[in-house]
């Protein structure tokens, strides 16, 4: 028994999505040896394949939960404004891994659709359980909330799940019908489903990369907030990026109505902060104007 003590140095906490994506590592790590093994005994040419896929996962995994964790370090003279975007960059990597993914399997599964070979429903069922087992787990933990990368990772879990159920349906189905195009026919839907949601998500990390506004339908309403305040008589060059899809920054003109006491300098400054923590604001610049001064930027 002991008295832990907890230390909080500002706002950087440790963040969940790294847990949850080195869970995700170990589960595929762990679920693709197994394949390995039992592909090698029950003679599948499919499931040994699969487990090819699966150490990809692992590997692209590992990589996503080193560039999360190093997400966290703080800044220095290289990075002045922290590591946060190699979060960002795990998620544009997961996402084009997916999407490579996706088009590869469309094109076996048009392939096997032209020549449709019967597969062994039993073995396929037992690998569709623990498959669905693996990875329903694995997604259910990642998914909703997180940041990008988190979401990203999430998306391909759904897609291995997805995988496994479409495996299982149709193993179920082939104990008692032969229907050899089924399984490729569900693999393609999967896939062009799939395709979609990766396209989406890796716009979404480039959008950060290409310095995006992250509030582009809330400018308006951002500038409402800096124009109630008391004194602000103006404001331009108001621009917000993100760092990382969840911690924005902002810098802006404000043009105060005549020259303030020290005081209420702060007072402004503070209160401008405030009223932009609702929009996930986190880094704000600004420079003061008096209305007297002369701007270029200013209409
Ligand atoms: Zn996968
Ligand atoms: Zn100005």
């Amino acid at each position: 028994m002991g008295h832990h003590h907890h230390h909080h140095h500002g706002p950087h906490h440790y963040n969940p999505a790294t847990g949850n994506i080195r869970f995700a590592f170990f589960l595929n790590l762990g679920f693709a040896l197994l394949e390995l093994i039992g592909g090698f005994f029950v003679n599948s040419m499919a499931i040994m394949s699969d487990a090819l896929h699966d150490f990809g996962d692992a590997f692209a995994l590992g990589l996503t939960y080193f560039l999360q964790r190093k997400s966290g370090q703080e800044g220095n003279e290289n990075y002045t404004y922290g590591y946060k975007r190699y979060s960002v960059a795990g998620a544009l990597l997961t996402s084009l891994i997916l999407l490579a993914g996706a088009g590869f399997v469309i094109t076996e599964a048009a392939q096997r659709l032209l020549q449709p070979t019967m597969p062994e429903p039993l073995g396929m069922l037992l690998f569709a359980v623990l498959g669905i087992l693996v990875n329903g787990e694995a997604f259910f933990r990642l998914k909703g909330g997180g940041n990008l990368n988190q979401r990203a990772v999430s998306l391909h879990m759904l897609e291995d799940l997805l995988g496994w159920l479409a495996v299982l349906v149709a193993s179920i189905v082939l104990l008692f019908f032969e229907l050899p195009w089924l399984d490729p026919l569900l693999s393609l839907a999967i896939s062009v489903y799939m395709l979609l949601h990766a396209v989406k998500s890796a716009w979404a990390a480039l959008k950060v990369f290409l310095q995006a506004n992250p509030l582009s339908n809330r400018l308006e309403e951002v500038k409402g907030k800096l124009l109630a305040l008391d004194t602000v008589r103006d404001v331009h060059q108001l621009r917000v990026w993100s760092l990382d899809g969840e911690h924005h920054v902002l810098s802006a003109h404000v043009v105060v109505s005549e020259a303030q006491k020290p005081a209420a300098v702060a007072a402004l400054k503070s209160g401008i902060r405030n009223a932009l923590k609702p929009f996930a604001i986190t880094d704000v610049t600004l420079e003061l104007e008096l209305e007297a001064e002369r701007c270029a930027h200013r209409v």
